[in-house]
């Protein structure tokens, strides 16, 4: 497996994908775990990854809509 890919099954459609660890977002981060949104067709997963990268949770979320604080 190529460096920075992770294995996941999908737990909406229970297809088996690889997705790449953005590294260049990761190095900024100060707090663990990190959540990573994924879309995966037509609906979105929220990983967290530990400092070591390595997958802490997973979580579905149906749909994501970006909300501004007002
Ligand atoms: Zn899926």
């Amino acid at each position: 497996m190529a460096e920075g890919l992770k294995w996941l099954q999908c737990p909406v459609c229970k297809d088996s994908f690889n997705w790449k660890v953005p590294a260049d977002a990761l190095k900024d981060v100060k707090r663990y775990p990190v959540a990573v949104v994924i879309k995966h067709k037509d609906h979105y997963l929220v990983c967290y990854l530990d400092s070591h990268q390595q997958l802490a949770d997973t979580e579905v979320a149906a749909a994501l809509i970006e909300a501004e604080e007002q």
